[in-house]
């Protein structure tokens, strides 16, 4: 069965998102082998790279809003410039990433068009013939479902970063690399505008996007505690979580808390280190493809999500983890 569908390809700080091409990847599956893959870029000053990266990688057309307006996530903004590829293209299916402005704009298009939305998509299983299953977690990850749409209406998707395999360039096969060309997008009237972004210098990876994470807990005892964890995470390239407990006493900023009421995170590689394992730091790791974890406490609950365990102290162990990855690096 061929498709058609639309990828909204998010950027960040001027960048394409990794979990644009995951969502890429997965438009390109659902086509089909005669289907066609659509992907829409939108901002300020979008780079020719961008929409080349996409046509490399198996997007058929890709769609420019390039506008003053669009610099900044604002939703009417996003809405518009989407609404407009969603007319000119009329896909049977859009879909976004499941992150922050993937959640605020896929309900909003999905309203906007009657059509299904399925959110935090982490897998994608296609059976026979038109059933395609969409799963997602529930419950913290205690449980998944499989959820599929009605037909007769699109689809919008988000799909969470780093489950999805990326679009490669074996993705564009023999489709000639695509094209490029500016949607038909009149700004609307904004009804709020972003007067400037406050944020803290950490510069480190996108956690939802990082493939490694090393995370310090109650355990970690001060902020000076993170620095060997920095350390580990840099030798890894990676980036440095947290747990509530940590960020709650002050040991580290509230943008690196994982969990139930932080980030959701499904790295290839977990540290945890210092952190005990309550169900509702589990909730934002436990889907993590391995779990190390470091805890002084055999009887820690982490161990029983870990794939493996060190029961030791995180100042003796990390540094010695951090040693042997430069040493063979
Ligand atoms: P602790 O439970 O105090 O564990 C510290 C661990 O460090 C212990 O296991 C100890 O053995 C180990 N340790 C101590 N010293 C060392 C050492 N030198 N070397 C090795 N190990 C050592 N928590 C989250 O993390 N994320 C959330 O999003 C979140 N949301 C919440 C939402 C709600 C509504 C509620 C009620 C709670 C939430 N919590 C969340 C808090 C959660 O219940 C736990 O309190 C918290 O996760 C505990 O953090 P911790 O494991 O760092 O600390």
């Amino acid at each position: 069965m061929s498709r058609t569908i639309l990828v909204f390809a998010e950027r960040r700080d001027g960048q394409l998102r990794r979990v644009a091409f995951e969502a890429l990847g997965a438009a390109r599956r659902l086509a089909g082998e005669d289907g066609a893959v659509h992907a829409v870029l939108a901002g300020s000053g979008v780079a020719a790279e961008d929409a080349a990266a996409l046509q490399a990688r198996g997007a058929d057309v890709v769609h420019i809003a390039d506008d003053p307006s669009l610099k900044d996530y604002a939703p009417e903004a996003y809405l518009a410039a989407l609404g407009a590829a969603m007319d000119a293209v009329r896909p049977d299916a859009l879909l976004l990433g499941h992150t922050g402005v993937g959640r605020d704009l896929a309900p909003r298009v999905a309203a906007a068009y009657g059509a299904g939305h399925i959110a935090d998509v982490t897998a994608i299983e296609a059976s026979s013939g038109d059933d395609i299953g969409f799963i997602r977690p529930l419950y913290a990850g205690k449980a998944f479902e499989r959820r599929s749409f009605a037909p007769g209406r699109p689809w919008v998707v988000t799909v969470r970063p780093n489950n999805l395999p990326p679009a490669e360039p074996a993705d564009a096969g023999a489709r000639g690399g695509g094209s490029a060309q500016a949607l038909a997008y009149a700004p609307p009237p904004l009804l709020t505008a972003v007067r400037g972004v406050l944020r803290r210098a950490s510069g480190q990876l996108d956690l939802a996007e990082a493939d490694v994470v090393v995370s310090g807990g109650r355990g970690v005892r001060s902020a000076a505690g993170f620095e060997p964890l920095r350390a580990l995470a840099d030798a890894l390239g990676g980036a440095v979580g947290a747990s509530r407990a940590a960020c709650d006493a002050g040991y580290c900023d509230y943008a690196l808390q994982i969990g139930q009421t932080g980030k959701v995170v499904t790295p290839q590689l977990y540290i945890a280190c210092g952190i005990s394992g309550a169900i509702q730091h589990l909730a934002g790791m436990s889907q993590s493809r391995t779990i190390i974890a470091i805890n002084k406490d055999p009887d820690a609950p982490i161990f029983g999500v870990a794939d493996y365990g060190i029961v030791g102290d995180l100042f003796e162990v990390v540094p010695l983890l951090t040693a042997e990855v430069l040493r063979v690096r």
